[in-house]
C-alpha cells in the first residue's frame, strides 16, 4: 500500500463508518465520502421500519470504543431498534465523533475509481500506483481525491431491481416512474397522503413486502378505501409466511404470521404467479400487466424487488465477482439465495473479499451483491479484518470470528451446519468438510430482499 495517503472509504453507513474506526484503531488515516447529507443516508428512507436483529448484534465494537467513553449511552442489547434509532442513538453520535466528523464527507458522491494514470488494462507498477476517487460535491464541484486504498461499503439502496422479470424493467415501467414509489416508504406516517384511500400494489415477496403490506393494513384501518394489492411470482406465499414461532428472530416470524393472517381475511389481495411485462399508465391510474396476460389496476406501485450493486463506478478496477451473485468469488457460493435462505454465513474477512485489484475491498451489503441476506455483525467483522490487512497484520486479518443471530436452516442438512451460530467454523473449514455443498433450501422467516431480483426458493 502507497505509504502517507488516507484510505477512502465509500459511504458513511454502519459498515462505512466501522470501517472508518477500524482504520483509526490501526493507525491508518480514513476520508469518509458519503453521498447523502448525512450518515445513515439509505437507512433514512427506511427508519420507519423496525430491525429484526437486537442492538447487540447491530453495534460494531471499534465504534464502540470511540463512543464510550464520550458518556455515549449504550441501549437495551436485546431490543429491537427501529432505522431511525439506528441512525439516532448510534449513526449519528458517531458520525458527530471529532476523530469520525473530521475525515467525513457528506454531500460527496463517488462516481468512479481508478489507478492515477492507470486504466484496467496497464498492469506495470499497478499494485503500487495510488488510487484515484473521483467525487462530485453536493454544490457541483468535482473532485479527484489520491488515496492508498479503496474500501467500498456504498450498499446497495439505491439501485433496487426493476419490477419486470428477466432482470429487466418491464415495458412501460420508465414511462410509468410517476406511479412508483419508493422501495420501502412510510405508508403510514411520512408519506401517508400518497397512499391513504388509494389503490396500492406491492411486488415483491421479501422482507420490505411483508413490512410495507403490514403497514399498509393499519392504514386500511383508518382510511377505508385503501385497497392492498400483492403480487409475487411464485405460485404460492408460504415461504413468505416463514416459520413463525419456529423462527430464529422471533420479530420476523411474528411479521410473516400476521401477513398470512391478514391475506386469509382478504385484507390483502394476493396475486400469485405474477411475473410483470408491462406498465401502462392512464388517468385512471397504472395497468400492470403479468406474462400470462391478467392484469391489476393500481394507483401506486411499491417496488418491493430487492437490490443489486452499482459496479459502474468500479468500472475501471480488476474484480473478482461471482457471476450469479456479484459478490467476491469465494464469497459468492456461501451466500447465493437460489441455495440459502438464512443470513448464516462461514466467518471471513480480507482474504475472502479481495479483488486482483491489490488494496481494494468492497464491504458491508455491497459485498453480497445480488444475495439479500447480509447482516450487520458480518460486516463489521468484515471490516475488522479488512483494516488489520491494509495496516499489515496478517495474522489478525486472518483470524475472523463471527457470532450471529440465527435466522433460520439454510440447507436440508439442518443442525449441523449452516443453521448453527457462526464463530464455529471459519469459510476455509467450512469448504472442506463440505458445508453447504449440496443443499436444499428450507426457508424460516423472510429474507431480507430478493434474490436476483426474484424471489427466494423460486417464489
Ligand atoms: C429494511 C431493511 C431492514 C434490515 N434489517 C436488518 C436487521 O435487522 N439486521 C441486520 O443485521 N441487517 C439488516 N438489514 C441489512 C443491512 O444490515 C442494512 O441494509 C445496512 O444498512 C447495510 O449497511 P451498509 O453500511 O453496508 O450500507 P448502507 O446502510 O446502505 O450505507 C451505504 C451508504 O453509502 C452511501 N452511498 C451510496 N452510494 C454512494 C456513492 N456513490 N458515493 C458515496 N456514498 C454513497 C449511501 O448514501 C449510504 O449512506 C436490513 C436492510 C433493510 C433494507
Amino acid at each position: 500500500m502507497v505509504e502517507n495517503l488516507p484510505v477512502a472509504v465509500i459511504g458513511a453507513g454502519p459498515i462505512g463508518l466501522a470501517a472508518a474506526a477500524h482504520l483509526l484503531e490501526r493507525g491508518l488515516e480514513p476520508i469518509v465520502f458519503e453521498a447523502g447529507p448525512s450518515a445513515g443516508a439509505a437507512i433514512e428512507q427506511w427508519r420507519h421500519i423496525r430491525l429484526f436483529s437486537p442492538w447487540r448484534f447491530n453495534l460494531d465494537d471499534a465504534a464502540l470504543r470511540l463512543l464510550e467513553p464520550t458518556g455515549w449511552e449504550s441501549p437495551r442489547p436485546t431490543a429491537l431498534p427501529y432505522g431511525g434509532e439506528l441512525i439516532d442513538g448510534y449513526l449519528a453520535p458517531l458520525a458527530s465523533h471529532p476523530a469520525l466528523a473530521s475525515r467525513l464527507r457528506t454531500g460527496a458522491r463517488v462516481t468512479a475509481v481508478t489507478r492515477a494514470g492507470l486504466d484496467k488494462t496497464h498492469v506495470r507498477d499497478r499494485d503500487t500506483t495510488p488510487f484515484i476517487v473521483r467525487v462530485e460535491h453536493a454544490d457541483g464541484e468535482v473532485r479527484d481525491y489520491t488515496v492508498s486504498a479503496v474500501i467500498d461499503a456504498s450498499g446497495t439502496w439505491s439501485n433496487r431491481n426493476p419490477l419486470g422479470t428477466s432482470g429487466l424493467p418491464a415495458i412501460g415501467e420508465v414511462r410509468a416512474s410517476d406511479r412508483i414509489s419508493s422501495p420501502l416508504p412510510d405508508v403510514s406516517g411520512r408519506d401517508r397522503a400518497s397512499f391513504a384511500g388509494r389503490r396500492v400494489l406491492v411486488v415483491g415477496a421479501g422482507h420490505s413486502a411483508a413490512n410495507t403490506l403490514i403497514n399498509l393494513a393499519e392504514l386500511a384501518k383508518e382510511d377505508l378505501e385503501t385497497r392492498i394489492l400483492w403480487a409475487i411470482r411464485g405460485a404460492s406465499p408460504e415461504k413468505v409466511y416463514g416459520g413463525g414461532d419456529a423462527d430464529g428472530l422471533p420479530a420476523r416470524g411474528q411479521l410473516g404470521s400476521r401477513l398470512r393472517r391478514l391475506v386469509d381475511a382478504g385484507t390483502i389481495q394476493l396475486h400469485t404467479s405474477f411475473g410483470i411485462s408491462s406498465l401502462a399508465g392512464s388517468e385512471h391510474g397504472v395497468t400492470v400487466l403479468s406474462g400470462d396476460g391478467r392484469s391489476v389496476v393500481t394507483d401506486v406501485v411499491v417496488p418491493c424487488t430487492g437490490f443489486r450493486p452499482d459496479l459502474d463506478m468500479l468500472r475501471e478496477l480488476r474484480l473478482n465477482l461471482d457471476p450469479a451473485v456479484e459478490a467476491p468469488t469465494e464469497l459468492g457460493p456461501l451466500i447465493d439465495p437460489e441455495f440459502h435462505s438464512c443470513g448464516t454465513v462461514p466467518p471471513h474477512g480480507a482474504k475472502v473479499l479481495a479483488h486482483p485489484e491489490r488494496d481494494f475491498y468492497i464491504v458491508g451489503m455491497k459485498s453480497y451483491g445480488r444475495a439479500p441476506t447480509f447482516l450487520l455483525a458480518t460486516g463489521y467483522e468484515q471490516v475488522r479484518s479488512v483494516a488489520a490487512a491494509l495496516a499489515g497484520d496478517q495474522a489478525a486479518a486472518d483470524t475472523v470470528h463471527l457470532e450471529l443471530p440465527e435466522t433460520g436452516v439454510c440447507s436440508s442438512d439442518a443442525g449441523t451446519s449452516c443453521d448453527v451460530p457462526a464463530g464455529v467454523q471459519s469459510l476455509a473449514d467450512q469448504q472442506s468438510s463440505g458445508c453447504c455443498s449440496a443443499p436444499e433450501p428450507v426457508l424460516i422467516g423472510i429474507p431480507t430482499g430478493l434474490a436476483h431480483g426474484r424471489s427466494v426458493g423460486s417464489l
